[in-house]
């Protein structure tokens, strides 16, 4: 009787895959930059057989690396052993923990704006699901297709909306994990007057795998907006752009999207996607708002006036200028293996950060994009070896030295681990790490994320 055996006898034989070429799939990440080995894959189908796969795991050491849509840009949700991993990790065989049997969603409470969700619904499908009651989620990415609720919790997941509704943290009013002795924490009740003791919910939120596994969560609800208008401007730099970005901030309210890309990402997007430029001319860079409301509407109109910009009201002529947002990420990844670098810095250092990047990426082309209303700016490096973290470091070490951080919303994951100092002091770390060895002693959720060596 081997690990797989012990597996199956808790989730059933068919839900243990130990295919060598279906657990590929599950070993390479999106980016296919990180690729590791797995002994097997598991699919339990609720919390009790995730715990029972906790305990299983346990009595025999074997690391798990919880994984939801596999749309992480880090290196945290696969088995990926060249970065700085614990040496435990290296020795024993992981064991993928996939939620996609995690489906469940209950009925919205139209009263309270809240639902409960398993961590295996995808962000399209939670969508889809609470839109006819009239409201929509605050967190909304690219990757809605696959991303889950679940890693979105893990991740702490910004995305598009963000400027308006906040990250992930700000959606949940509770959780449900299984933590690293296979016990259950649940707390999905959905009180928002709250405030009984430590926010266990808010410390899943961001903890990438390595305290527990989420297997459900009660989430906040907002109210669907009908009339929504997008503005897609052609500026001069990242400066005039958060410049621009600041003045709709200050004629409308309810801005919910602000996004920043460039020529260079343009161009690429429009071969790889067959799209004719945006505007009747080539920008050095581009920004695109979303507001609600019918004034925002008039306003933004207004602007369109004044700028070259085009303008959309109707689903369609929004969708039209998304696409040279949303294609990006899948247009980069066209080109080759990408160096993904997230950062944020203080929206006043946006400029001096922009040029002087192109110094720490040069030889190798850059194309950069982000939620410029976040101070957000994902950096993207096309030709360095995968392995080759030269360039990582110069960029994450130049957002912080224009006081940013080297995570924005991705996280830390496998592969910025050793450069989580830049951005949290000797203290913090230690305290992270004291709350890591009371939860999970043993190091068994996702050794090698977050933190570097053996205690990791
Ligand atoms: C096209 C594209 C666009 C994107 N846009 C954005 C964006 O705008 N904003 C943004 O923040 N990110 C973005 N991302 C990154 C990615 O989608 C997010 O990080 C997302 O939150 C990952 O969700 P996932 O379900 O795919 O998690 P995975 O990639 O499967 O896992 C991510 C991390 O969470 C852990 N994890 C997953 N599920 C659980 C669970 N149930 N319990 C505990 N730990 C778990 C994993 O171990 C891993 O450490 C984008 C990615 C792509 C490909």
């Amino acid at each position: 009787m081997g690990l797989s055996d012990d597996l199956a006898a808790v989730v059933g034989e068919r839900h243990v895959l130990t295919s060598q070429d279906v657990i590929d799939g599950y070993v390479t990440d999106w980016t296919r930059r990180y690729r590791g080995t797995a002994a097997c894959v598991v699919v339990p189908g609720s919390a009790a057989e995730v715990a029972e796969v906790v305990r299983a795991c346990a009595r025999r050491a074997a690391p798990i690396v919880p994984q939801g849509g596999n749309t992480g840009m880090v290196g945290g949700s696969v088995p990926w052993q060249g970065g700085p991993a614990s040496p435990d990790f290296a020795d024993a065989a992981a064991v993928v923990l996939s939620t996609h049997r995690l489906r469940g969603l209950e009925p919205v409470d139209v009263v309270a704006g809240q639902v409960t969700a398993g961590a295996g619904v995808t962000i399209a499908e939670l969508n889809a699901h609470v839109r006819p009651a009239g409201f929509s989620y605050g967190v909304d990415l690219a990757s809605r297709d696959s991303a889950t609720v679940g890693g979105t919790i893990a991740t702490n997941a910004g995305g598009v909306h963000s400027v308006r509704y906040g990250y992930t943290r700000a959606q949940l009013l509770g959780t449900e994990a299984v933590l690293a002795d296979g016990r259950i924490i649940s707390h999905l009740a959905g009180l928002t007057a709250d405030n009984a003791g430590y926010d266990l919910a808010g410390l899943l939120a961001g903890s990438e795998g390595t305290l527990g596994v989420i297997t459900a969560a009660r989430l906040r609800l907002w109210s669907a907006e009908t009339a929504l208008v997008a503005v897609l401007a052609g500026v001069d730099t990242i400066a005039a752009a958060a410049g621009l970005y600041a003045e709709i901030r200050g004629r409308t309210s309810r801005v919910q999207a602000a996004e920043y890309f460039e020529a260079a990402g343009v161009e690429l997007v429009c071969r790889v996607a067959g799209l004719p430029l945006p505007l009747d001319r080539e920008y050095p860079a581009y920004l695109l708002v979303e507001a609600a409301g019918a004034d925002a509407a008039d306003q933004l109109a207004e602007l369109g006036k004044l700028a070259d910009a085009a303008v959309a009201m109707d689903p369609a002529g929004r969708a039209r200028l998304w696409a040279y947002r949303e294609r990006h990420t899948e247009a980069i990844s066209a080109e080759g293996i990408p160096h993904k670098l997230d950062v944020a810095v203080p929206m006043s250092k946006l400029g001096p950060f922009r040029a002087a990047l192109a110094t720490a990426t040069r030889p190798y082309r850059e194309i950069v994009f982000g939620h410029i209303g976040a101070g957000n700016v994902h950096v993207n490096v096309l030709g360095p070896d995968p392995d080759d973290e030269r360039v990582d470091e110069a960029v994450l070490r130049l957002a912080a030295a224009h006081g940013g951080t080297v995570s924005a919303e991705h996280g830390i994951g496998r592969a910025k681990a050793r450069w989580l100092h830049l951005s949290r002091s000797a203290e913090e770390i230690a305290a992270m790490r004291a709350v890591k060895s009371a939860l999970d002693p043993a190091g068994l959720l996702n050794p090698g994320v977050l933190f570097c060596g053996a205690a990791g």
